[in-house]
C-alpha cells in the first residue's frame, strides 16, 4: 500500500510540476484543483482544471463510491456478493454495471485463452496477497481451487439480467477490470459537470481527459518497477488517453527469496513468471487499458508484443526484467527516458 501511495504521490508531484511550469505563461487558463482519497482499495486522486468550484468533487466521489459498491466482492450488498452465495444454486439479477464488466471481461478471457479470468476469485482469496493472511498455499490447495477457475462456466442470461456462476465455491474478483470501468464512468461524470480537462487517477490506473487548458499535453510518470527506488523511469505525453500498468511491483511478499505478487496465472494457480517486470497500456478507454495491461502482463513480451501490435489505436511500454524498455511504434516520440538504469531495446 505504501508503494502504491508513492506512486501517486510522484504522478502528482509531477503533474505539480507540469503545472506549476506553464502557471506564469497562462495565469488565467491554469487553476487547477485535486482532491484525494482511500477508495476501491487504494488511493485515488481527481484533478479538475480551470475550474476553483471544490464542490464538484462531491457527485464525482459519491458516483465512485456507488459504483465500487455495485462492483466489489467485499461490500455484502454488492452484485458480486450475491452472485458468490448464489453460486451453483440460482441465477442472480445484476446492474448494468456489472452486466457491462462481466461481458468486457469475458472478451478479454477470450482474448487471451484464458489467462485473463475474473472467476479467479476463490485462488486469489486463497494466496491472499496484500492482505494479513497472505502465503504460499500447498500444491494441494491449489489444484482443488483450480477446479472452482473457469470464465466458461459463467452463465449469461442477457435478456433477464441474470447471471449465474456454475459451480459453488465459485467467485468473481474484478481486480484487473473494476478500476478501468470506474475511470472511464467517472470521465464521463465530469463531462457532465461542465470541466473539460480533469486527471483521474486511481491508484495508478490514469485517465486524462482532455488536454491541458492550453491545449498542451499532460505529462504522465511510467513508474519505476523497481519499488525500493520508488521513482518513475520516464514520462509520457498525452491528451485523451488512458495509461494503465500492471506490474509484479504492485502487491506481493517474498519468501525465500522468491518474490509472490498479486497477478496469477490460472493455468499454474502461482504468480505469473515471465520476462516482464511491468506493462503500460495506453488507449482511449480505461476499461479497455486496464483489463489489456493485465491481460499483456501475463502473456509476456514476445506474445504480448504481437497481441497488442494486433490491436488498432493501442500502444504499450513493456519494461523486462533485465531492464530493457520495448515501446510500441506510436508511442516512441511521447515516451521520455528519464532513468538511466533502463535503456530501450531498438
Ligand atoms: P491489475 O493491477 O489491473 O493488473 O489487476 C490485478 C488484480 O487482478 C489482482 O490483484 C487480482 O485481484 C486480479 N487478478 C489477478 N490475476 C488475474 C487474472 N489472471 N485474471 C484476472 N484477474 C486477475
Ligand atoms: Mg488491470
Amino acid at each position: 500500500m505504501k508503494k502504491r501511495l508513492i506512486l501517486i504521490i510522484i504522478v502528482f508531484m509531477l503533474i505539480n510540476i507540469t503545472s506549476c511550469n506553464n502557471k506564469q505563461q497562462h495565469n488565467n487558463t491554469n487553476t487547477k484543483i485535486s482532491k484525494s482519497d482511500f477508495m476501491l482499495n487504494t488511493y485515488i486522486i481527481i484533478t479538475l482544471f480551470d475550474t476553483e468550484d471544490e464542490t464538484l468533487f462531491e457527485p464525482i466521489f459519491n458516483n465512485i463510491k456507488e459504483l465500487e459498491n455495485i462492483l466489489s466482492v467485499h461490500v455484502a450488498t454488492s452484485d458480486l456478493y450475491k452472485l458468490r452465495e448464489n453460486a451453483g444454486k440460482k441465477y442472480t439479477k445484476v446492474s448494468d454495471e456489472t452486466m457491462e464488466v462481466m461481458k468486457k471481461s469475458i472478451k478479454y478471457s477470450e482474448f487471451s485463452e484464458g489467462l485473463f479470468d475474473v472467476t479467479l476469485g476463490p485462488l486469489i482469496e486463497l494466496w491472499g496477497i496484500g492482505t494479513t493472511k497472505e502465503k504460499v498455499p500447498k500444491q494441494e490447495e491449489i489444484k482443488e481451487t483450480l477446479l472452482l477457475i473457469d470464465y466458461k462456466k459463467i452463465n449469461i442470461n442477457e435478456e433477464k439480467k441474470e447471471i449465474m456462476l456454475e459451480k459453488e465455491g465459485m467467485f468473481i474478483d474484478f481486480g484487473a477490470i473494476a478500476k478501468g470501468y470506474i475511470a472511464d464512468k467517472t470521465a464521463e461524470k465530469i463531462k457532465e459537470l461542465g470541466i473539460k480537462s480533469a486527471i483521474i487517477n486511481l491508484g495508478g490506473n490514469v485517465l486524462l481527459l482532455g488536454s491541458r487548458p492550453d491545449n498542451s499535453d499532460f505529462k504522465i510518470g511510467i513508474q519505476d518497477p523497481k519499488e525500493a527506488r520508488g521513482g518513475y523511469l520516464g514520462t509520457v505525453k498525452a491528451s485523451d488517453l488512458s495509461i494503465v500498468t500492471s506490474g509484479d511491483y504492485e502487491r506481493y511478499f517474498e519468501k525465500d527469496g522468491q518474490r509472490y505478487h498479486h497477478i496469477i496465472n490460472p493455468f499454474t494457480g502461482f504468480p505469473s513468471d515471465n520476462n516482464l517486470k511491468s506493462v503500460s497500456i495506453i488507449t482511449s478507454s480505461s476499461f479497455d487499458s486496464d483489463a489489456l495491461s493485465t491481460t499483456i502482463l501475463l502473456l509476456g513480451l514476445e506474445k504480448g508484443l504481437t497481441k497488442v501490435n494486433s490491436l488498432e489505436n493501442v500502444e504499450a511500454i513493456f519494461v523486462t526484467k533485465d531492464n530493457k524498455i520495448y515501446l510500441t511504434e506510436g508511442i516512441r516520440d511521447k515516451f521520455e527516458l528519464t532513468n538511466k538504469e533502463y535503456k530501450i531495446a531498438d
